[in-house]
Parts: C-alpha cells; sequence; structure tokens
C-alpha cells in the first residue's frame, strides 16, 4: 500500500487533516498542541486508490526540546517511508523560518511534495497563501483542513500521484 505522510510543526493542523481524510464525522484532535507524539496509521480506502495515511508529531528542525526531538525523530521515520509527502503549513500565523527549514530538508529527499497552506477558511483568506511562494515549490494548495475548504482538490492530486490499483496488483503487491 503507499504511504502518504502528513508532517509539518505543532499545531498546523495535522491532526485535523488526518481525520478530514480519513472521513470521521467527529474529529479525534486533542486541544493540547503537539499532542501527537506517535505515529498514527490508518488505511483511507474512501477514494479511487487506496493509501496509508500517517500522521505524525510536530516537526520543530531547530528546537532542542526533548519532546519536540521525539516528535522530529518521528517525523523522519514517516518521511523516510512514505511514497508522498503531505506538507502543512499554517496559513494564519504566515510563512516562518522553521518552514523554510523543514522544506529545505524535504527537499532532499526527493519524493512526490504537496504543499498545503492550511487554515485557509475561504476564498477571503486565499491571498494569505501567496507568501509561501517564497518556498519555491511546485505545487502550494490552500486548505482548511478545519471546515474542508481546498480539500475536494488536495484529494484530485492525491489521486494523480498515487499509483492505480492494478498496476499495483501486477507489481505482486
Ligand atoms: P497538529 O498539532 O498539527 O496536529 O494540529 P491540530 O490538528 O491539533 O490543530 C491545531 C489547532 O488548529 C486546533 O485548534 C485546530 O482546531 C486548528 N485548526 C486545524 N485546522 C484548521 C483550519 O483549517 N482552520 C482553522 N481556522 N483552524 C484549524
Amino acid at each position: 500500500l503507499p504511504v502518504v505522510a502528513i508532517v509539518g510543526r505543532p499545531n498546523v493542523g495535522k491532526s485535523t487533516l488526518f481525520n478530514r481524510l480519513l472521513g470521521k464525522r467527529k474529529a479525534i484532535v486533542e486541544d493540547i498542541p503537539g499532542v501527537t507524539r506517535d505515529r498514527n496509521y490508518a488505511r483511507v480506502d474512501r477514494f479511487g486508490r487506496p493509501f496509508l495515511l500517517v500522521d505524525t508529531g510536530g516537526f520543530e528542525p531547530a528546537s532542542e526540546d526533548r519532546l519536540l526531538a521525539q516528535m522530529r525523530e518521528q517525523s523522519q521515520l514517516a518521511i523516510e517511508e512514505a511514497d508522498i509527502i503531505l506538507l502543512v503549513l499554517d496559513g494564519k500565523e504566515g510563512l516562518t523560518p522553521s518552514d523554510v527549514e523543514v522544506v529545505e530538508l524535504l527537499r532532499r529527499h526527493d519524493k512526490p511534495l504537496l504543499c498545503l497552506v492550511n487554515k485557509i477558511d475561504g476564498p477571503r483568506d486565499e491571498a494569505n497563501t501567496a507568501e509561501f511562494y517564497a518556498l519555491g515549490l511546485d505545487e502550494i494548495l490552500p486548505l482548511s483542513a478545519a471546515h474542508g475548504h481546498g480539500v475536494s482538490d488536495l484529494i484530485v492530486r492525491l489521486e494523480e500521484l498515487l499509483p492505480p490499483v492494478r498496476e499495483r496488483e501486477r507489481a505482486g503487491d
């Protein structure tokens, strides 16, 4: 099963996106920032192409804090096993130096990378995505993991990146 990993700094909305893609009505997101210490896995079978979705604890590259260091390790493991990476950024907070660092690191992995600017809750917030183009990534998608804005566009892109089922069966997977 192809692995799709959700990575990003604490509190950007990774768990919210995880739940959104799972299609759960009730979110299982904790209110405490960065509480997802371990990786959470779920098989997502609602779209044409099934995949394994991995949620990670917050990725804070510059921090020396022990908990954050653990989460960073978890993120790195998830990135290594991922076929596709969903990088979640905070469109309300704006572009931060950490974001630039995370993107530098992800670029080295040379895997399909979708950059999601989250907390863009409606068309009026979309101007907030502009500054993220400074990251120099090919694809920046506005998203509201909490309210659903941009989710269908994300799913379309995911389906394009995921291998068709029949191709995988032929490969004996
Ligand atoms: P994580 O630490 O990256 O997993 O972030 P969470 O999913 O726990 O979300 C952190 C906070 O951001 C929570 O208070 C969420 O309700 C809020 N949040 C997540 N997605 C959105 C969004 O699309 N719009 C807004 N306005 N808030 C969001």
